[in-house]
């Protein structure tokens, strides 16, 4: 097939049926070592840190849902960002964005930082100041969006524009909006990060980071830290994101619905303030949202005034669950300051609009009746 549909690629990309016995699903090459054929010859593979099959499926999978030249596999999120900043060197300029993943914070802030990387969170909503922050040793600019958990959009098409005119190359963490509802690449963006945990693997049942790349030099920088760091993807959650790939567009089809749902009741509850959904009209960036992304997510985040009420709340809940992560099937709810960005202090959660009183919810694909049933009867117990 010349030019399949995107539903198609996810069912078929990288998933073509094994060539030794037709099975229609990538085996899972649990081998370390691979028998060479003779000095310097091999089958295409010699030790699994460096190359495993199951692993290179799964990494054609991704370059190709993604629109890039090169997927690289990685043991989670956080190892595939460490593997986007590997390679930069003591004098180096990276910009991020400011109310970031607080894992990535943290890496950046306790380890990166140490390696004399210059780091400075830019407000990348706002092109002019990523413009502004642009210094001759600027190597990377990083931009998450939607973020994590205040959904703040950034343009991608502006920021890579301005970035591209100086030079300077720029990744896109994509894990809120999954590559079936944002493709970065097309929008000019040079590298995308994954955390394969969230909507790609899609069940909550393993960990996983990925990087696509556009050019050949991207190829050879991220096989090389994988070669020489080692933090790969293992061949079993290879399998896990091919099978959870496969119903990538069905389950975020639903997600989406669902979060519609959520957001909607939601925003008619005096209880709930600063609602952040990207699908609501009153959505600062909403235009922008509808632009650069095929829908909205299921991500959401909302203030409840204090602690004390997100702690009632999340203990009233009986369908979603109180735990951190996203993107599975399940509905999860959860309180940033002290899950997802304790990592940060008080002082920057307040700088980045974290309050004690937000509540997040990663909005599965149960029925949407019961959902926003289960929300109203928690709400009445805040
Ligand atoms: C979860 C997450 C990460 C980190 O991924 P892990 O697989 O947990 O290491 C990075 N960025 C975003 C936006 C995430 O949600």
């Amino acid at each position: 097939m010349s030019n399949p549909k995107y539903a198609t690629l996810a069912v078929h990309a990288g998933q073509q049926p094994d060539p030794l016995t037709g099975a229609v699903n990538v085996p899972v090459y649990l081998t370390s070592t691979f028998e060479l054929t003779g000095i310097e010859s091999s089958r295409g593979y010699d030790y699994s840190r460096a190359g495993n099959p199951t692993r290179t499926r799964v990494e054609e999978a991704l370059a190709a849902l993604e629109g890039g030249v090169c997927g690289h596999a990685f043991a989670s999120g956080m190892a595939a960002i460490y593997a986007l900043v590997a390679t930069l060197r003591a004098g180096d300029h990276l910009i991020c964005s400011a109310n970031v993943y607080g894992g990535t914070a943290r890496l950046f802030n306790l380890i990166i930082q140490h390696y004399g990387i210059e780091i400075e969170y830019v407000d990348t909503a706002n092109v002019d100041a990523v413009n502004a922050a642009i210094k001759p040793n600027t190597k990377l600019i990083h931009i998450e969006t939607p973020t994590n958990p205040l959904m703040v959009l950034t343009d991608i098409a502006a920021v890579c524009e301005i970035a591209h005119a100086k030079g300077v190359e720029v990744s896109v963490d994509n894990t809120f909006m999954s590559p079936a509802l944002q493709s970065p690449i097309a929008l000019g963006a040079d590298i995308v990060m994954h955390s394969t945990t969230k909507f790609l693997n899609g069940h909550s049942d393993g960990l996983g980071g990925a990087l696509i790349g556009t050019k050949p030099e991207h190829k050879d920088r991220f096989l090389l830290v994988q070669k020489a760091a080692g933090g790969i993807m293992s061949p079993f959650e290879c399998f896990l994101v091919l099978r959870g790939i496969k119903t990538l567009v069905l389950r975020m089809r639903q997600h989406e619905e669902n979060g519609r749902a959520v957001a909607e009741f939601l925003s008619t509850q005096g209880k709930v303030s600063r609602l952040n959904y990207p699908g609501l009209k009153s959505h600062p960036q909403h235009e922008l949202a509808k632009k650069q992304q095929r829908g909205f997510g299921s991500m959401l985040s909302f203030d409840l005034g204090s602690r004390e009420k997100v702690g009632k709340f999340l203990g009233a809940l009986k369908l979603f669950l109180n735990a951190e992560s996203l993107g599975g099937v399940e509905s999860l709810a959860s309180h940033s300051a002290t899950t997802t960005h304790a990592a940060l202090s008080a002082e920057d959660r307040a700088k980045v609009g974290i309050t004690d009183g937000l509540v997040r919810l990663s909005v599965g694909i149960e029925d949407k009746e019961d959902l926003v049933a289960d929300l109203e009867q928690a709400l009445k117990a805040v």
